[in-house]
């Protein structure tokens, strides 16, 4: 589903964000990306759907070639792709529905406000995914009312009427307190689970990519330091991600 080879890409003249990054994820794979900040997460998740261009490097998604895709093709590809993120990005002052029918934009035509312009099936099918995430009585309150957790459920909701194949979440619970996160990663696994979907994940916390995900690639410096299975981690080179660089005393 996502194959990147020699990956690189670099900012200014020594930032290297990616440095040669292989990567593969099949079908249905839970991944999180773990490492320190800097180490180069996010900007390998902006790749994968063509919101950064490498340097160099080869990236298939779904089948397409993300380095020459342009125009019509990179936003087919991007329907096809569901996107969650730190900060939730909903509409504040439209209503919960109205946010989670967005998602559906990109497959019916036609710029739509409010509910009712919407088919009858597409709203059927919000709420459906309004009801997964356990917010069908929240569907016509505004979206910026809601709390951290709540929203991030809308998100989520927004993100499956897309039918994505592929979700790609950046830090997707960073901003929530911890036993919200939990539940919020425990939704997000279970829903990708259920529909069959694969996920690639940053997370920043070591303890929810060891309970959520079953496979873990580990960066550091924009260089893949580790990937393993969950269950098979090894502690040192896990910790090793994080130690900070041995400052040289001349
Ligand atoms: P965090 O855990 O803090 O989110 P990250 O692992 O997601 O970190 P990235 O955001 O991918 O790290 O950044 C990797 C490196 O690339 C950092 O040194 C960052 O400053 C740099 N960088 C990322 N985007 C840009 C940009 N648009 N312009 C310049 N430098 C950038
Ligand atoms: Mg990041």
């Amino acid at each position: 589903v996502v194959e990147t080879r020699g990956l690189v890409k670099t900012f200014g003249d020594d930032v290297h964000a990616c440095a040669s990054i292989d990567l593969t994820v099949r079908q249905g794979e839970i991944v999180a990306l773990l490492g320190p900040s800097g180490s180069g997460k996010s900007t390998l998740l902006r790749h994968l759907n063509g919101l950064t261009r490498p340097d160099s490097g080869d990236i298939r998604v779904l089948g397409v070639d993300v380095v020459t895709a342009k125009g019509a093709a990179l936003r087919a590809l991007r329907r096809r792709v569901g996107v969650v993120f730190q900060q939730f990005n909903l509409v504040g002052r439209l209503t919960v529905m109205e946010n989670v029918l967005n998602g559906a934009l990109g497959r019916v035509r036609g710029p739509r406000y409010g509910i009712v312009t919407w088919p009858k099936s597409v709203r059927v099918e919000a709420f459906e995914h309004l009801d997964r995430v356990g917010l069908a009585d929240r569907a016509y309150q505004r979206a910026g009312s809601l709390s951290g957790g709540q929203q991030q459920r809308v998100a989520i909701a927004r993100a499956l009427l897309q039918r994505p194949e592929l979700v790609l979440a950046d830090e997707p619970v960073a901003s929530l307190d911890p036993e919200t996160a939990a539940s919020v990663m425990d939704l997000l696994v279970r829903v990708c689970r259920e529909d069959g979907l694969t996920m690639v994940c940053t997370l920043h916390q070591i303890e929810l990519a060891l309970q959520w995900t079953r496979r873990v690639v580990g960066l550091r410096r924009g260089e893949v330091r580790l990937d393993e299975p969950t269950g098979a981690l090894d502690a040192v080179r896990l910790r090793g991600l994080y130690l900070s660089d041995p400052v040289t005393v001349p």
